[in-house]
């Protein structure tokens, strides 16, 4: 694929018109720019590869984090992702958070309260597996809060990663779109093979009953909350490897730009002979 391709998945991904965007227009099969699994490996494997270098660096400078935040209805492949694009990386420079409902502790502080413990030091990349983003899905969906209350989250949302933004965080957010037909498919394949039983969770299934509530709050939350400083990415995500190689080249691109850097080194080290 030609270079010029693999640039533009991030624009073209990305929520930009975010009073007109239309979650109904995502093919979630699409694969623009690649044709295949073969043409795909080799650009996660080349992308993965500059993460490595890019976050020594980032780690060494210790100005500046990464947060990489990933949204999707279940069996979206939020797991899948962390796997195959930040699997390779070196551990230590990696913070892998993923939230669940939330405790009587975490109840009884505003919501942001867990998400902010959360976001990566200087030097990190942090990974949100869900984030602060549920409190306007899943409790938009399940109505734990009223809709003005949903309204007034989005502009906090926004308002909060403005702060983290403006105080050294870089912020990606994906949403991995799937269909309800490759839905159906990974929730069957959790019940037939017995190695994926453990992840197969009755609840998901009163949740796929409520597919069209989650797509309509999506919508919402996609058009409230893309700010041109930190926009949502809707990557089609029914196939795997599309969805790797894309996210893999965003954020290998994202670190790209951030331009870390290798802290000077101290004066005189040329002099220094380390005795026997
Ligand atoms: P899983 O990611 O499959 O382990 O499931 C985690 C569950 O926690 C999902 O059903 C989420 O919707 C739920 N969850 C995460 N954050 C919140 C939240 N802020 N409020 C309510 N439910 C949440
Ligand atoms: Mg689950």
């Amino acid at each position: 694929m030609a270079k010029k391709d693999k640039k533009s998945w991030e624009k073209l991904f990305r929520v930009t018109n975010d009073a007109e965007f239309k979650y109904a227009k995502v093919d979630p099969a699409a694969t623009p720019g690649l044709s295949g699994r073969e043409e795909a490996a080799p650009i996660l494997a080349a992308n993965t590869a500059r993460m490595n270098e890019l976050q020594e660096r980032l780690y060494a400078e210790g100005a500046q984090a990464l947060l990489i935040v990933l949204q999707a209805l279940d069996t979206g492949g939020k797991d899948g992702t962390i796997r195959a694009i930040f699997g390779p990386l070196n551990p230590q420079g990696v913070q892998v958070t993923s939230f669940k409902v939330p405790t009587a502790l975490e109840l009884a502080h505003d919501y942001l309260w867990r998400v902010h413990q959360q976001v990566p030091p200087k030097g990190m990349i942090g990974i949100f597996n869900r984030s602060h983003y549920e409190d306007v899905l899943v409790a938009k969906v399940h109505h734990l809060v009223d809709e003005k209350a949903v309204r007034k989250r989005y502009a906090q949302i926004n308002a909060f990663e403005e702060h983290l933004q403006e105080n050294g965080v870089t912020i990606l957010k994906f949403h991995l779109c799937i269909s309800r037909d490759e839905q159906r498919e990974r929730l069957q394949q959790r019940l037939d093979e017995p190695e994926k039983h453990w992840k197969f969770n009755r609840g998901d299934l009163a949740e796929r009953a409520l597919w069209d509530d989650y797509v309509e709050a999506y919508q919402a939350m996609l058009r409230n909350c893309s700010p041109s400083s930190a926009p949502w990415h809707v990557i089609p995500a029914d196939k795997k490897w599309y969805r790797n190689a894309v996210i893999s080249q965003i954020v290998a691109d994202t670190m790209e730009k951030m331009e870390p850097k290798f802290p000077p080194a101290e004066e005189g080290l040329d002099k220094i002979v380390i005795p026997e």
